[in-house]
């Protein structure tokens, strides 16, 4: 394979290949009839300042081999973090131990979808890699964020923060296949606060910016507007206070992709990993509504609705070369024309479904964790036919609310029931917005919701919005995923007053 420039040269002089030599023979040789290894280095930095002031800088290192084995059906894992081919020797043996302590105990037996071998390189889509930046200059960015605010009327208080990751894998398994991967993301961010201190209250605002699987050039404004928002949010928030509540009932709702990102990943993208669809994955955050028996039946939405689960979009959270089974990442349907067609599978998920291959969603969170099922990015698609604009959509409304932003959100253990609030709502009359709302919140059951879809924006109105941090499984994992989506126009939607459900 060519080697990639781009490849931080201290993971790859770490001796991949002869860690994944000696763990896979010894495997082997103990009668394995599956073994994958992965070498991972994970890197990340978070820096926080209050009012313009450091408030915190954490770096840390995750380091170590993991090896996962399949003996006569049963899996077996174990991981260690000293790099040294007799080290991974040892938790080759280890995780054939694993397996066979378990055979007797083990319900059912592994059975894997078969995948051609790969061998390659793989980097994600930045132009510079936030950790060669130095801190100092990401500090004084923030600082002079928190200063620009700061200086504006209405503003008491901001919080400026950045996180960067860098992950390096290196996975080789049985088969042959044998890959290196490097991927960075960001999420930098601001919140304003105004205090108001006659009625002993405040309220605050937030940057509109997701994460996203770019380097530092986006903290500098590639992929954002950075002196655009700074400039506008002290305006937005005074007007914000000063905003009339809610009228609570149906509301006919445009909601921009910065709100709908968050609710396409509580409501279809948890609906349809297929672990809980089956029930297997329900501790943490619940199964789905949407179960295998309602595959290409279910009217999950309008007719209208087409969501694709990705692994591959550019400046994706969850985009990568090859998942931690070593399978090659694609693009599938998810739902398709409003019905339920698709899941989220890994290797073992994919043949109970009758699918030859898997779709690519593998991801252990860290070399000490077992790779389990975790969510791709999950996106609306756009009118393939009309390039619709978000006015096109308020245009198509008497009386109604565009919701932008994201904030609060909360839904069932079947992913069924919900309630979403945002950064800023707008009143909506005769097809033009008519000033800011408050204390808004809109309800659904995820059917409904997606049911009353009757527009949705253009190609040129897609937008990528994320998560840096959604958790699964027990013991916790988290994993960073995007979701891209048009605005859309969706009628007589419940909105709730939050101010008044909360007395
Ligand atoms: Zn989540």
């Amino acid at each position: 394979m060519a080697p990639d420039p781009r490849i931080d040269p201290a993971f790859r002089d770490l001796p991949l290949d002869a860690l994944a030599d000696a763990a896979l023979s010894r495997a082997r040789e103990l009668g394995a009839q599956h073994a994958d290894v992965r070498v991972e280095r994970i890197v990340s930095q978070s820096i926080s300042l209050r009012d313009g002031s450091v408030t915190g800088v954490s770096d840390s290192t995750s380091v170590g081999l993991a090896v996962r084995v399949v003996v006569d059906g049963v899996w077996g894992f174990a991981s260690h973090v000293e790099l040294t081919p007799l080290r991974a020797a040892e938790t080759a043996a280890q995780a054939v131990g694993v397996a066979r302590t378990l055979a007797p105990v083990a319900r059912e037996r592994v059975e894997r979808a078969d995948e051609p071998v790969h061998v390659g390189e793989w980097v994600s889509a930045y132009e510079v890699d936030p950790f060669v930046v130095p801190t100092r200059e990401k500090v004084e960015l923030l600082s002079e964020w928190s200063q620009r605010l700061l200086a504006a009327d209405g503003v008491d208080h901001v919080q400026a923060s950045v996180s960067q990751v860098r992950e390096n894998k290196f996975y080789a398994d049985l088969a042959g296949t044998r890959t290196v991967q490097q991927r960075v993301r960001i999420e930098p961010g601001f919140t304003a606060t105004a205090v108001d201190r006659a009625a002993g209250g405040f309220e605050t605002m937030s940057t509109l910016a997701p994460p996203a699987g770019r380097g530092w050039e986006y903290a500098t404004g590639t992929g954002w507007d950075w002196d655009g928002e700074l400039a506008a949010i002290p305006e937005l928030l005074a007007e914000k206070t000063k905003a009339p509540s809610v009228q609570a009932g149906p509301t006919d709702l445009v909601i921009d992709p910065t709100n709908l990102w968050l609710t396409i990943h509580e409501s279809i993208g948890h609906a349809t990993e297929y672990d809980r669809a089956i029930g297997y994955e329900a501790a943490y955050a619940g199964t789905s509504f949407a179960t295998p028996d309602k595959l290409g039946a279910l009217r999950y939405g309008s007719p209208i609705m087409h969501v694709t689960g990705d692994r591959t979009v550019e400046h994706g959270l969850a985009t990568v070369g090859f998942d931690d089974d070593g399978v090659e990442t694609t693009e599938w349907d998810l739902v398709r024309d409003g019905v339920l067609v698709g899941y989220q599978l890994d290797r073992t998920f994919a043949p109970r479904l009758g699918l030859e291959r898997s779709n690519g969603c593998a991801f252990a969170d860290s070399p000490h964790h077992v790779p389990i099922q975790r969510m791709a990015n999950v996106s609306l698609q756009p009118d393939p036919e009309h390039d619709t604009t978000v006015e096109d959509l308020i245009g198509r409304v008497e009386r109604g609310i565009y919701v932008v932003g994201d904030k609060s959100w909360s839904i069932d253990m079947q992913r069924y029931n919900f309630q979403f609030t945002g950064q800023r709502f707008y009143r909506i009359e005769d097809g033009r917005l008519a000033g800011q709302l408050r204390d808004v919140a809109y309800q659904a059951t995820t059917t409904d919701f997606w049911g009353s879809m009757e527009a949705v924006g253009g190609p040129s109105s897609w937008r990528l919005g994320g998560a840096m941090n959604c958790g699964k499984a027990q013991p916790g994992q988290i994993a960073p995923v995007s979701h891209g989506c048009p605005p859309a126009l969706f009628r007589g939607v419940n909105v709730l007053n939050t101010q008044e459900e909360a007395s």
